[in-house]
């Protein structure tokens, strides 16, 4: 069976204001800026987001999705068609 994952993701239209990153519950914290981006932009690691919806009515340039509501992903997976999705922003480092 397939790992589970969150579906959100962030286009490329984000102004980098961070309110994704405060709503993002503090287990989670699926939310990262984008190392080097010259406009401050956030992204989400799909694989850490558990899909609460939280980040969604604070950002004010409607810029986060949700892959399902929009017929790209299903309930339980298309984790690369999210990713591709996403595909502007440089992926979170992992943790070593
Ligand atoms: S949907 Fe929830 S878990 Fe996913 S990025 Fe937004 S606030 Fe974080
Ligand atoms: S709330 Fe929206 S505009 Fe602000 S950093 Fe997050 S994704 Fe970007």
């Amino acid at each position: 069976m397939a790992r589970r994952h969150g579906h959100y993701y962030v286009d490329d239209t984000c102004i980098g204001c961070g309110a994704c990153d405060h709503a993002c519950p503090g287990k989670v914290d699926a939310v990262y800026e984008v190392a080097g981006d010259f406009l401050g932009r956030f992204a989400i690691v799909a694989e850490e987001c558990i899909d609460c919806d939280l980040c969604v009515p604070l950002c004010p340039v409607d810029c986060i999705h949700d892959a399902r509501n929009e017929g790209i992903a299903s309930k339980d997976g298309d984790l690369e068609q999210i990713k591709k999705l996403q595909s502007w922003a440089q992926a979170r480092p992992q943790a070593l």
